[in-house]
């Protein structure tokens, strides 16, 4: 098996010049240049002493460069970790000790805080830019690396050999749950995960990919970038999402495919106006994950954007991925899709029995993209993983063609007087509605039913706000106990850094007034 930035070198040589990589600060980068830059990095790490196997922690928005320290830090067998930009200092000094890094590499315009982190936890802070491009202090802009000029070290000749299992990457998670925990990728689940994009998506060299999603979340890293950089596409990367800027991206870099959360296919919509649909002509396909994506979005992105959405389910344990929508098949409403190749799904119950079709219960995922574990948490890596088997926490169903519906996340499920109330279904229906744009549905405490049904909602321009209309609207389509019965409207709704709403950051205040 070999090094999951192997792929990088493999470009290099075979098609040195095809692009590898755009920034939005005018970086355009061949395959060759790529690989000479991580190479630099690689090179500067060993002559610091890093060696296979330390941690390198990196904390840098989604630029090229990034990509050059990612593969710089793979190259020599060493494991990259990475963690929120926006993260505080704590937190990357908790995640600093907790993965016991040797060095933290960070970007210059993100925030003080990685090079604090890196102070507090006793190991060297470098800055990403300066490193590769040997610039001063003073030279230090916000502006990335323009050119394809790389610096005098000479090229690495091969990334070092890996097993499948050696970990590449540890991923921490947002830790809704207690402190976040680093879930091990290993090499043989990046490659995994990137083979198994490359068919289902039908991705080739002549694609053109952009995101707007952060690379140090799995679904930028591993299902985007990985796969990418394994067929040797280019990939044009927005650090932080602007619906404007990305409908820009897609015209001017004539994008093939793009990668997304629900509220973006959103927002894109909403700023394409009344633009040219011969402006976003070249794209064939869009990929959904992180979140639902509610059939009207779908519905309507499909119709103005000329492209099919196709969705999938995964999450950082399954290396971003295990089901996907397949194109030219058709897709029952609510469908995350069949399991990706080689991957395995039971549905089962709260005592481990698999349930037949139709039935509600856990989701579990066995296959190559299944990660090694916590990084040192035997315990908690116990509770979710048996017999290759991973637990994923969310509620689901296998329908009758064996695609996979989800019903929600098991730890966001209301329950009102006994009652079962999937918020999924109703933000559905919330969302059906022609003056709802964002709608999340959470449970808020009740004294007489335990958890009431409650809907934070934002609504396009020039609509007016009204929590009555709206029950109406969803007591025609559900059940009375699934009709939110608090409602509160907001100008936007609290979302996390891959864009998906953050349900746990809802001001839950915002209900007790509202009926
Ligand atoms: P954290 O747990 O750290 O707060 P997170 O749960 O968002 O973050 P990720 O690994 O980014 O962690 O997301 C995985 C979760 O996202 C899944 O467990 C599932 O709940 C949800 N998810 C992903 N894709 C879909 C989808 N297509 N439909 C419904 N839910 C999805």
């Amino acid at each position: 098996m070999s090094n999951a930035a192997q792929p990088v070198w493999d470009h290099a040589e075979s098609a040195p010049q095809r692009t590898a990589l755009h920034g939005t600060a005018g970086q355009s980068w061949s395959y060759a240049a790529l690989r000479d830059h991580a190479s630099t990095v690689a090179a500067r790490l060993r002559a610091a002493g890093i060696g296979a196997g330390e941690r390198v922690l990196l904390i840098a928005p989604s630029v090229p460069e990034f990509v050059a320290a990612y593969y710089g830090v793979l190259s020599i067998g060493a494991i990259a970790v990475t963690a929120n930009t926006m993260a505080p200092a704590p937190e990357l000094e908790y995640i600093g000790t907790d993965a016991g890094i040797s060095l933290v590499i960070g970007w210059h315009a993100v925030s003080p805080a990685p090079a604090v982190a890196a102070a507090a936890v006793g190991v060297p802070y470098w800055e990403l830019q300066r490193e590769l491009a040997g610039l001063t202090a003073e030279d230090l802009t916000a502006e990335g690396l323009a050119t394809d000029e790389v610096t005098a070290v000479a090229p690495v000749p091969a990334p070092a050999d890996a097993d499948t299992d050696d970990t590449a990457a540890i991923l921490y998670t947002s830790g809704t749950t207690g402190r976040p925990k680093g879930a091990m990728l290993t090499h043989g689940n990046l490659h995994a995960c990137a083979s198994i994009y490359q068919r289902i998506h039908r991705l080739g060299p002549d694609d053109r990919a952009g995101i707007a999603l952060p690379l140090f979340h799995v679904y930028g890293q591993a299902c985007i970038l990985a796969t990418t950089m394994r067929v040797g596409a280019s990939l044009s990367l927005l650090p932080r999402f602007d619906p404007h800027e990305m409908l820009a991206v897609i015209r001017d870099r004539r994008l093939t495919t793009t990668a997304g959360v629900p509220t973006m296919w959103n927002a894109l919509l909403h700023a394409a106006g009344d633009a040219d649909p011969a402006d976003f002509a070249s794209l064939r396909l869009a990929s959904s994950g992180g979140a639902s994506l509610p059939g009207e979005i779908k519905r309507a992105f499909e119709e103005r954007f000329g492209c099919t959405i196709l969705e999938g389910y995964g999450l950082t344990e399954t290396t971003g991925s295990a089901t996907v929508q397949v194109a030219g098949r058709p897709v029952a409403v609510g469908s995350v899709g069949a399991p990706i190749p080689d991957c395995e799904i039971a549905v089962r119950s709260l005592d481990g029995a698999e349930l037949a079709p139709g039935e509600i219960g856990e989701v579990h995922v066995r296959g190559p993209v299944v990660m090694k574990g916590y990084w040192g948490r035997p315990e908690a890596t116990a509770e979710v993983l048996h017999d290759g088997w991973l637990a994923t926490g969310d509620l689901g169903r296998i329908d009758d063609a064996g695609e996979l519906h989800i019903v929600d996340r098991k730890k966001e499920l209301v329950i009102r007087g006994g009652y079962n109330v999937y918020p999924r279904e109703v933000e559905e229906v919330l969302y059906e509605h022609p003056d709802v744009v964002e709608a999340a549905v959470i449970g808020v405490p009740d004294a007489h039913y335990g958890e009431e049904v409650a809907a934070a909602i934002a609504l396009r321009p020039g609509a007016s706000p009204d929590a009555a209309a709206l029950r109406a609207w969803a007591k025609e389509r559900l059940s009375a106990y699934k009709v939110p019965h608090l409602v509160a409207f907001v100008d936007t709704l609290p979302k996390g850094a891959t864009g998906k709403i953050l349900k746990r950051a809802i001001d839950r205040s915002l209900f007790e007034s509202s009926t």
